[in-house]
């Protein structure tokens, strides 16, 4: 059989063979003594293309997050963030375990803006021991694939202004946004004080995060990540690969959003079916309840992969390894089963 398509999550990328070439003459040194040109580089360039003074390549985004929130907050400070949001609750409770800093949560709105009002009213009395000191608020953009308005960006900038707070994005998916509003990216970065970048999901480099932010509060970061055990050496190899991949991937993340788009399109005219989205390249799918084991096993007989076992609401995922062909394979799986 073919291989797989699989639809779990665009973490599951192959790196194309010109993406192990550059891997492979990228030069290196090591990045503990900062001397890995092919990390600097990346680093220079990420900062610059989204118009902050210094980055920090970092294995992964859930420790890209956990060091903007260390290097912003200190022990006893507290940050605002989304009911769902990943810096919340698929982090492990990084923030509050390791660096001793309260989540305060908000409920999203539909569209995963979290409501100003909603933002004010967390946000605690100054100098009031009874409380801790409120000190971030951190959104995340794509929201579940969606991009969030930028009117929304600059209102809740202004509010965390206001305040005197920081104010962090969780940009995993920033590209598929910024391709998704036609814009560059840095004109959504430009809202916040430090953004987090992930490298390893639909821009397809096999490992890799980057957070960039003001010079001292990278240098913040750089230290917290020694402290974590995430100093690494020749990482020169990996951060090549990744700048291969803002090189080369990302204009194509618009076909991921329009085979996403013509999936949802597919799933929403077979019966018993409830799709959202897709905004970018995540298609949420409600499936009969019950149904969605027998689904996944009848799927994966033809080839398909996808995340069955969180209940009957599915998030298929398009990506770099998932072409027109596995696009129709994937339509006529769901026809087979539900037409
Ligand atoms: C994937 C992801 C992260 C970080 O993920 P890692 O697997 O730790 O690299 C952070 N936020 C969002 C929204 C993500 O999708």
């Amino acid at each position: 059989m073919t291989a797989w398509v699989d639809l779990r999550s665009d973490t599951v990328t192959q790196p194309t063979a010109a993406m192990r070439e550059a891997g492979l003459r990228a030069p290196v040194g090591d990045d503990v003594f900062g001397d890995d040109p092919s990390v600097n580089s990346l680093q220079d360039r990420l900062a610059g293309d989204l118009g902050f003074e210094a980055g920090l390549f970092l294995p992964s985004g859930t420790q890209s997050n956990l060091l903007a929130l260390m290097a912003h907050c200190e022990r006893g400070d507290e940050y605002l963030v989304g009911m769902d949001a990943h810096t919340y609750k698929y982090e492990g409770g990084g923030a509050a375990v390791l660096g001793s800093i309260q989540p305060q949560p908000i409920v999203h709105a539909v569209d995963g803006t979290l409501p100003l009002d909603a933002v004010r009213a967390a946000i605690k009395p100054v100098g009031d021991p009874h409380f801790a000191r409120t000190r971030l608020l951190a959104l995340e953009n794509t929201w579940h694939g969606r991009p969030l308005p930028h009117a929304y960006l600059a209102a809740a900038g202004a509010l965390a202004r206001e305040h005197g707070l920081a104010y962090h994005l969780d940009g995993a998916r920033l590209y598929n946004a910024a391709v998704a509003d036609g814009v560059p990216a840095r004109e959504i970065a430009r809202h916040f004080d430090s953004v987090s970048v992930c490298l390893s999901k639909g821009l397809g480099a096999p490992v890799g995060s980057v957070l960039v932010g003001p010079a001292a509060l990278i240098d913040k970061a750089r230290r917290w990540r020694k402290v974590l055990g995430g100093g690494w050496r020749q990482a020169g190899i990996l951060a090549a690969m990744a700048q291969h991949a803002l090189d080369h991937h990302v204009l194509r993340l618009a076909d991921d959003h329009r085979r996403a788009a013509e999936l949802a399109a597919a799933l929403r005219s077979l019966p018993g079916l409830v799709v959202e989205g897709a905004f970018t390249n995540l298609v949420f799918v409600t499936v009969p309840a019950g149904r969605e084991a027998a689904l996944a096993t009848h799927l994966a007989e033809a080839g398909i992969r996808i995340a069955a076992g969180r209940g009957p609401r599915l998030r298929l995922v398009t990506h770099l390894d998932v072409d027109d062909a596995g696009l129709a394979r994937t339509i006529a799986g769901f026809r087979g089963f539900f037409g």
